[in-house]
């Protein structure tokens, strides 16, 4: 969990962010342009390694410490029911796969986190369900980010959406603010009560990432220290975006365009 302070951004800062967003935006265009049957997980890694170096930037997971635990890899690959945090593996993407892209990128000392849940081929259709309802949940969520509401009303409206469908909301982990530090306060889960939490104002920047499983909301750590799985092993999906909260609506610095570009 983030310590400290709510950093607010000035302007000046978020233009700085807005580029870093943008970067993001482009390398997670790439990676979805590898996204398919046969493809390893550790090709979409380096894939996206490559991208950021090459623009100068640097990417937020590689080397990220918990206590004496170093992130190994660029991206964070989670397969089916790996919900968050899993490893580059060389097992080949199969038909039926989904696979959660969560990227973040390091630039013009700032960073922004984003995650995109893809279907590998042809995937159930309850699966299919569970990727498009935790998507919209998102932007539930997003359209609640703006000045004067609470971090429990973004926490609501995901919640809401997603317990009609029966789906599980992970506890464990929570959207968190962003910036100079991958992980700032405020926390954001992606459950909770109306009304409640830390006040929202301009200038906040959140990364706010549903977590949802098809099944019930446990999950477990491997004996790796990162991959998060649900425990009753059924598939969990996660989307993400950073956001600048306004007075009116929200400004995505993430844009999955050209995400959605590349799977057409
Ligand atoms: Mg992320
Ligand atoms: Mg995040």
């Amino acid at each position: 969990m983030a310590k400290g302070p709510i950093q607010f951004k000035t302007e000046e800062e978020l233009e700085l962010m807005r580029s870093s967003g943008k970067l993001l935006a482009q390398a997670h265009g790439e990676v979805a342009s590898l996204v398919k049957e046969g493809v390893t997980p550790r090709q979409l890694d380096q894939r996206a390694e490559e991208f950021i170096r090459d623009n100068g930037a640097l990417a937020s997971f590689k080397g990220y410490k918990v206590g004496s635990s170093v992130f190994p890899y660029s991206l964070c690959l989670s397969l089916n029911d790996v919900v968050v945090h899993g490893f580059a593996t060389d097992v080949p993407l199969k038909s039926g796969d989904i696979i959660s892209v969560d990227c973040g990128v390091y630039y013009n000392g700032f960073h922004t986190d984003s995650a995109y849940t893809h279907a590998v081929g042809e995937v159930a259709p309850e699966v299919a369900e569970l990727l498009r309802e935790t998507k919209a949940s998102l932007y539930l969520g997003i359209e609640q980010a703006v000045s004067g509401n609470r971090v429990g009303d973004i926490s609501y409206a995901i919640q809401n959406h997603v317990s009609r469908k029966g789906y599980g909301v992970v506890r464990e982990l929570v959207g968190h603010g962003v910036g100079r530090s991958l992980h700032e306060k405020p926390d954001v889960p992606n459950f909770g009560k109306r009304g409640s939490g830390p006040m929202l104002q301009t200038g906040m920047v959140l990364a706010i990432e549903p977590m949802i499983n098809l099944g019930k909301k446990d999950v477990m750590q491997d004996k790796d220290g990162w991959t998060i799985r649900t425990r009753d092993r059924k598939p969990s999906a996660h989307f993400e975006h950073t956001v600048v909260v306004r007075k009116d609506k929200a400004e995505i610095l993430t844009s999955f365009e050209h995400i959605e570009k590349a799977v057409q």
